[in-house]
This record gives C-alpha cells, sequence and structure tokens, in this order.
C-alpha cells in the first residue's frame, strides 16, 4: 500500500473517530490541495455549523463535504426545494446539478443572498437536500470570456478530477530527504522589464513562479531551459504560481504544457480568466503580425484546466513541504503577493509580483503584513531615485482640464489605453466626474477588449476596493454600468458615425498604438484639430505611441491601416488632433510607494532582492534599502541562483 493511500486510511479512521456517532464516513479523498470527506449523512453534517471548521483546524487542512451519491435526491426535487430556500431578490440565473460529486453548482446575481449570514443559508440547502451547493456570481456585464471558462471546465469536469486527484497525491506525498534548503534561481526580468520568471527550490520540491513574455529579447525567454527549471524535466517542477495576467508574467504559462508540464496552476480566479483573454489574444496578435506562436489555443486550454484558483488569505499546502498564500496587490485585478511558508516554521519568501502600495480608485494597496518573511523578492519598475508619480488628484484635475478644453471646441478625445486596469480607472475617473457636473455629459466609447476586461472585473468585485465593491453590489451604483458607456461592438461603420458625430470620449487599445482599434480611430479622428489625443500609460520605446509624443504628426498611412481599413495606400496621415500626457495614472507603485511598502512592512524582512526593473532603478532600489532600513538587499541578474539557507 503506498504511503499516500495509508495516510488517507489513516484520516479516515481519525475524522470517524472525531465525528458523533450518527454520521457516517464512506470515503476521504484529495482534490488538489483539499481533503474531501464523502458522508451518507450530510444532513447531519450541515446541522452542525462548526462541525467541519473544527476539523478543519484539528486536521490542519481545507476541507469539503461531498454527500455520498447514494443518498442524493433526484435534481428535480432537490431543485425546487432549493429554490425554496434561497429568496428571490438572490436573482438565480442557474442551478447544474453533478451527480458524482453531489455538488450543485448555483449561478447567481446576488451570490452573497445565496450564501447568508456566515453560511447559514448554504448550510440550510444541504440540510433540506444534501447536495453540497457552490456558488458563483452571474456577470453583471455579459462576459464570453467567464462564460466560455465555466462552460469549458464543466465540459472537462472527469478529466479535471483526474487531475485534482493526481495532484492531491502528489501535494501530499512522503517526504524523501532529511537535507534542508531554500534557493532561488532567476530565470528572467533581473535588471530588466518583462519575461518574470524564478525557481523556488528545496530538497524536496521545484516551484515555479511566474513565466512572461519579452518581445525582442536576448537569450531564451524566460530561462526556462535552466538546469534548476526544466533542465532536469518538466515532471520535477511541482507547482506553477502566477502572481497576475499581464502578458510579462503569464504569456509563456501554456508553452509549458506544450513542453510536457501537467501540475497545477496557482492562481487566483480572476487571474485565471485574464490569463484566457490575454494570452488568446497574443496569438491573435502574433497571427495577425506573420509571426508563429509559441503556442496554440489548445495549450491555453490545457493551462485553464490545471489552473487550482484561491482566494486571498487561504493559507494552501502546494508541495510536501511548501504552503501557499495569497494576498492583495493592489496592481491590476487578481494580482497577488505570493507568500511561501517552506517547511515547518523554517523559511519565508514573499514575492511581490507587481505592486501599487497606496490605495487607488480600482484597488486597496497591496498587503505588506505576513506571520514572518525572511526574504522579499520585491518589483522594481519605479524603483530609480527620481521615478516619483504625480499625485493622483492632481491627475484626475489635468485629464478633466482637457476634457473640457476638448468638448468647448467640439472635439473628441481620444485615449488609448491597456484593457485591463487602466481602462477601468480612466472609465471611473469619468464616470464620477460626470456625475458631479465636473464635465459634461456625452457619450464614453470603449473599443477593443476594454468592454470584456471591464465585464470581468465586474464579475469579481471581491477583488476591487472596498467601496467600489459595495458599489457593484447595489445594482443601481454600479458605475461601470453608467449609461454613458458604450461598447463599441459593431466595427467600422460605427467609428465612422462616431467619428462623424457630437463630442464624446473614445477609449481603445492598444495603449501603445501599436495597433488594434486605436489605428482606426487615428484615421478618422487624427485631421481634426478641434481632437485631442491622450496618453494615459507609459509609451515604450520604438512604440508609435512614444513617436507621436515626441512629436511626430506625419504616420504613414500603412501603420494606421493597420486595423484593414482608412489607408492602405500609399502616403501620409497628417494628426492635427492636440496631444496631450497625463502621468500619475499607473499599477505600479512609484519609488516612494515601494520604499513604503519595506519601511511599513511587518516584519520587516532580512534580505530583499529588487527585480523587475531595468538596471538602473534596480541597483538604485537596492541601494536605497540597504542605506535606509539595514537591510541586505540585491539587483541580481538572470540565472542567478541564491541560497538562502
Ligand atoms: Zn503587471
Amino acid at each position: 500500500m503506498s504511503t499516500v493511500e495509508q495516510q488517507l486510511d489513516d484520516l479516515k479512521a481519525e475524522i470517524t473517530s472525531e465525528l458523533p456517532n450518527d454520521i457516517s464516513v464512506s470515503s476521504v479523498k484529495y482534490e488538489g490541495p483539499e481533503l474531501v470527506v464523502y458522508t451518507r449523512d450530510p444532513k447531519k453534517f450541515a446541522q452542525q455549523g462548526d462541525l467541519v471548521r473544527k476539523l478543519a483546524s484539528k486536521l490542519r487542512k481545507r476541507i469539503t463535504i461531498r454527500p455520498d451519491p447514494s443518498v442524493l435526491s433526484r435534481p428535480n426535487e432537490a431543485r425546487e426545494e432549493i429554490m425554496g430556500v434561497i429568496p428571490d431578490e438572490a436573482g438565480v440565473t442557474d442551478l447544474d446539478f453533478h451527480a458524482d460529486t453531489g455538488e450543485v453548482v448555483i449561478e447567481a446575481e446576488k451570490p452573497g443572498m445565496v450564501i447568508g449570514r456566515h453560511g447559514s443559508t448554504l448550510r440550510e440547502i444541504t440540510k433540506n437536500v444534501g447536495w453540497t451547493p457552490e456558488v458563483v456570481r452571474t456577470p453583471p456585464i455579459e462576459s464570453s470570456t467567464v462564460s466560455n471558462v465555466r462552460s469549458f471546465l464543466k465540459q472537462e469536469r472527469d478529466e479535471r478530477r483526474d487531475i485534482l486527484e493526481k495532484v492531491g497525491r502528489q501535494i501530499h506525498r512522503e517526504e524523501m530527504s532529511d537535507d534542508e534548503y531554500v534557493r532561488i534561481t532567476t530565470l528572467g526580468c533581473c535588471r530588466e522589464v518583462g519575461r518574470a520568471s524564478f525557481i523556488i527550490s528545496t530538497p524536496e520540491t521545484r516551484i515555479l513562479v511566474d513565466c512572461g513574455d519579452k518581445p525582442g529579447a536576448e537569450g531564451e525567454v524566460p530561462y526556462l531551459h535552466a538546469p534548476e527549471a526544466l533542465g532536469a524535466g518538466p515532471q520535477t517542477i511541482d507547482a506553477v504560481v502566477l502572481t497576475h495576467a499581464h502578458l510579462d508574467h503569464s504569456a509563456l504559462i501554456p508553452l509549458l504544457f506544450k513542453y510536457g508540464y501537467d501540475g497545477p496552476i496557482y492562481c487566483t480566479e480572476p487571474t485565471r480568466d485574464l490569463m484566457g483573454l490575454l494570452t488568446l489574444d497574443y496569438l491573435d496578435v502574433a497571427a495577425k503580425e506573420g509571426r508563429t506562436p509559441p503556442y496554440e489555443s489548445e495549450q491555453v486550454r490545457e493551462a485553464i484546466k490545471h489552473t487550482i484558483p484561491l482566494e486571498y488569505g487561504d493559507v494552501t499546502d502546494i508541495a510536501p513541504d511548501v504552503k501557499l498564500t495569497f494576498h492583495n496587490a493592489g496592481h491590476i485585478l487578481g494580482s497577488a503577493v505570493s507568500h511561501f511558508h517552506i517547511g515547518d516554521g523554517l523559511y519565508n519568501v514573499a514575492f511581490s509580483g507587481d505592486i501599487h502600495y497606496d490605495d487607488t480608485r480600482l484597488f486597496n494597496g497591496a498587503v505588506n503584513d505576513f506571520p514572518r518573511v525572511e526574504t522579499l523578492v520585491l518589483e522594481s519598475t519605479y524603483g530609480g531615485r527620481n521615478d516619483y508619480q504625480t499625485d493622483q488628484a492632481d491627475s484626475e484635475e489635468h485629464l478633466k482640464k482637457v476634457i473640457n478644453e476638448t468638448y468647448e471646441k467640439g472635439g473628441k478625445v481620444v485615449i488609448p489605453a491597456f484593457a485591463v486596469g487602466r481602462s477601468q480607472e480612466i472609465m471611473l475617473v469619468i464616470e464620477e466626474a460626470m456625475r458631479s457636473g465636473d464635465i459634461p455629459e456625452m457619450p464614453v466609447h470603449l473599443d477593443g477588449m476594454i468592454w470584456e476586461a471591464t465585464a470581468i472585473h465586474t464579475t469579481y468585485p471581491e477583488y476591487l476596493r472596498d467601496d467600489l465593491r459595495d458599489r457593484i453590489f447595489h445594482d443601481d451604483e454600479n458605475p461601470f454600468l453608467a449609461e454613458e458607456f458604450n461598447h463599441i461592438d459593431a466595427g467600422e461603420e460605427e467609428r465612422q458615425d462616431v467619428a462623424d458625430g457630437e463630442p464624446c470620449i473614445i477609449l481603445s487599445t492598444s495603449g501603445m498604438v501599436t495597433g488594434g482599434p486605436i489605428m482606426s480611430w487615428l484615421g478618422h479622428i487624427g485631421p481634426d484639430p478641434d481632437s485631442t489625443l491622450v496618453f494615459v500609460g507609459y509609451q515604450a520605446q520604438g512604440t508609435l505611441g512614444r513617436r507621436i509624443q515626441n512629436g511626430w504628426d506625419e504616420i504613414p498611412t500603412s501603420e494606421v491601416g493597420a486595423m484593414g481599413n482608412n489607408g492602405g495606400g500609399r502616403g501620409t496621415l497628417s494628426l492635427n488632433m492636440d496631444v496631450e500626457t497625463v502621468d500619475g495614472f499607473s499599477g505600479h507603485a512609484d519609488r516612494a510607494g515601494l520604499e513604503n511598502f519595506v519601511k511599513t512592512m511587518n516584519p520587516r524582512p532580512e534580505k530583499v532582492l529588487c527585480v523587475h526593473g531595468d538596471e538602473r532603478s534596480t541597483q538604485d532600489l537596492s541601494s536605497a534599502l540597504y542605506h535606509d532600513y539595514n537591510i541586505r538587499t540585491f539587483a541580481p541578474k538572470n540565472l542567478e541562483t541564491f541560497r538562502f539557507l
């Protein structure tokens, strides 16, 4: 008998002895990091509210109770009873019964009302019908990503259970080594931005953190074939942890499955969905530009199938000697500071991922409070000694002034923006400014992936800033549903109508004017001297956005024609619109924010690795943290290995 088998038998005996005599345990299984207890008495379980909590703390495991399939009532009867228990206002849109696991997935507009106070309604459901309810939110704005991911996971349910069981056995395997060490190897994003990737290794375990792309980089992107990484074979990686969905962290996660990896990916639920959206778009862009993409959409599906979503604050076993906990990073939807507890009190490492230290309109500021941390791996995008950002309130005033001036001239405001994060931030500024009369009411057109990304944001209000979350919970106050917002979904004809029409605001991808519908908007509106092009995000060297910012006003029509319309001929487009740059809307902490993150961190780490910034930023930040706080700091290069213990 294998040791995992033995372990499960022991657990079954222990659980049985902890339970009252009239509650039976029919089997005990691992599903990913969770321990699933099947019982023929689910109703009795539900009657004793804190039984599960007590078991979980006694066994130090995450526990799920499921009914033994033999005792389940028929779905049709159960449906009626469940609907009788849930208040009508919850807005249930779908019930989906899975007899193999005894679970019923309830999709509702107001999940909180299905859950009830401290889960009371959920327990009521199980008490009545025996089924184990699981609740998901009906997106307030229809999202094709969310519905595609959900229906795909439903369709792959059987295979997913096999995956979870296999992962569960991996996590709970017996520890083999008496050695004790912790090492981190840098596979990318050191003294550069892009291709974020690291390996944490212990004698038992190897964990890959992030796997991002960097277009045009020299060397492997990232250095996955280093001996510490896939060099020893993809099966030797225990788990992949993804801090957030931006492509410089996530783009090459699907590639791992092409290389033969078939283990779990841990991230938050919104990160999973955004990763799906952004990596599929990444393949799309590659195809349009005539490049061979590094993998196919099939591997994106594999990645989603292997994702085990975790919520902020869940302490989760991901290997025999490693526990992972995600905390809010304040950067984009679902972004997570990832804390690793290694061994039993042996060592603790936190990866910041990308962070924003202060609150923004969208998110609470990054969490920097941990039970223990010896080493911090810290992003340094704006770590340079002069990298201070404009105060957010000043930036907002500036944006409103530009909008007002353009409106008075009868022109249109065109804002190139990234679909995820900055767009929603700008939408919130505009919505509030219109509501309070700071700017006149006018249509705000959203083009490219912005609408879809916004829909994903409204699906996961728990991940947004407190007061924004509360507003979304009240439908009539959801700012993203304001009537000014219009989704451009009818293509070129609609753009032409908007361009010929009244003053308005247009938010469109791509954020650096490197393709996407923004090219078409430039074609339509570029020649109008009364209109304004407003940059609200960083424009990288070599992009059309940067060239326009630097004063380029004759754009080859071949560039504007990238959308297959307007242009295509020879010649140039005269850019007569005003060009403005409004700084200060950033998803990253500036130099002060990064220092404050470390200064107020509890506990203060012993060592900090400054990564994810150019050479100057990482070295500046590294030496400042050393001088100011007497911490041992490093600005590593790629392919270095640090031994911490
Ligand atoms: Zn990012």
